[in-house]
């Protein structure tokens, strides 16, 4: 049997230990956090997620308690669509399910221990090593500043996420982003209520956030925008709150080094502007497992590399991209005005399109 020593039991890592042959390794998960957490907002799961989530077999589960956000608009701040979408097979579940679900997939022969890696097992980063160890330990992945230096430390943002739920159903015309000068706002479904998430240059933190006050600087923050983002702010509580600045991981040469390799966030944390951070941890996870159980390792973790990082890293920069864009100062009247003409372009394609059928 070969070892692998999965350091990290988040979305990455618990995906990881559900899908790897149990005839064939003999895994370890290391993770710092005694219980699943009770705290948690949603994330958008896309197509290429739900195929992840259908290979480790839980698809089914996940949809049940997930709902479809299938059509919504981008707006400006006012909530004035420019462009609405419909027809998306996207579904919000939240992390807590997600990661409850993905806990119960992974076998009775992965051993489990709690406790904080500060420093992989020497000569991980050589490809003699007898172990796999593999970094599934988030943004500020030990793995990651042991195997691949402390310069790969994770990079402060500018950016603080505020993020909520409200227990009264979502307005359907409501639901989307909104952009206004310099901040950001959201509105989605989730099976408890509303999901809502607000984004803006903030000095707060990066540690320590308090979210009561946060959640009073947002509210003053959204006043003079749209009625719809007034109205969900009225119902946000402390309680079902979080507030936290955005890290991102530097872009590496390589996610393999020697006998350690990276998965999730420990390789490419990216700013939330696309919701693809985790969809992208859990196509890590089964395209590794997949190749180690079918490849020699070496191959295996070639191949993954090879087809992971470029995606990932351009993920990555696309998403920082429309981040800029979203949260936009000086050039906000522009965008605005190039959004506004798109929108009408986009419509009458549409109409164009109908007419001619
Ligand atoms: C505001 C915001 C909104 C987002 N929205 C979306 C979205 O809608 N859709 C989407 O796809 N993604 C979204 N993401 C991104 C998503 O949260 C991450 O990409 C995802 O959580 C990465 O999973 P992971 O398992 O790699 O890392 P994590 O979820 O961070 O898990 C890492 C695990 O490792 C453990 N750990 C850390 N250090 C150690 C250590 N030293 N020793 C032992 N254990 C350790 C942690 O306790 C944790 O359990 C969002 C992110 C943010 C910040």
């Amino acid at each position: 049997m070969e070892s692998i020593s999965i350091i990290g039991g988040g979305i990455a890592g618990l995906a990881l230990a559900a899908c790897l042959d149990p005839d064939r390794f003999e895994v370890t998960v290391t993770e710092k956090r005694p219980e699943l957490p009770v705290v948690g907002t949603v994330l958008a799961m896309w197509p290429n997620a739900q195929r992840a989530l259908e290979t480790v077999g839980i698809l089914d589960d996940v949809r049940r308690c997930s709902p479809a956000i299938s059509s919504g608009a981008l707006r400006d701040a006012a909530g004035t669509p420019w462009v609405s979408f419909d027809d998306e097979n996207v579904v919000g579940v939240s992390r807590i399910d997600l990661l409850r679900l993905l806990d119960a997939a992974v076998p009775d022969s992965v051993r489990r221990i709690t406790k904080r890696v500060d420093t992989v097992p020497s000569g991980a980063e050589l490809p003699s090593g007898p172990e796999l160890v593999v970094g599934a330990d988030g943004v500020h992945s030990a793995v990651r500043r042991s195997v691949w230096g402390p310069h790969t430390g994770a990079r402060l943002t500018p950016y603080l996420a505020v993020r909520g739920v409200v227990p009264v159903p979502v307005n359907p015309d409501h639901v989307g982003e909104y952009w206004g000068r310099g901040d950001l706002f959201g509105i989605g479904p989730i099976a408890t209520g509303t999901l809502w998430f607000a984004g803006y240059r903030s000095g707060l933190g990066p540690t320590g956030i308090d979210v009561a006050s946060t959640l009073e600087e947002v509210r003053l923050r959204f006043a003079g925008h749209g009625p719809a983002i007034r109205q969900v702010l009225a119902g946000a509580t402390p309680e079902l709150s979080l507030a936290q600045r955005i890290w991102r991981t530097p872009l590496l040469r390589s996610y393999v080094r020697g006998n350690a390799v990276l998965i999730g966030d420990a390789a490419h944390a990216m700013t939330p502007n696309l919701g693809r951070g985790a969809c992208e941890s859990l196509v890590d996870a089964v395209t590794l497992a997949g190749l180690l159980n079918t490849r020699p390792r070496a191959e295996a973790l070639r191949t993954y590399d090879r087809s992971r990082r470029l995606r990932t890293q351009g993920m990555s920069l696309a998403s920082s991209a429309v981040g800029r864009v979203a949260l936009a100062e000086a050039a906000q009247p522009l965008r605005d005005r190039l959004l506004a003409v798109a929108g009408r372009r986009k419509a009458r394609a549409a109409v164009v399109s109908g007419s001619s059928r």
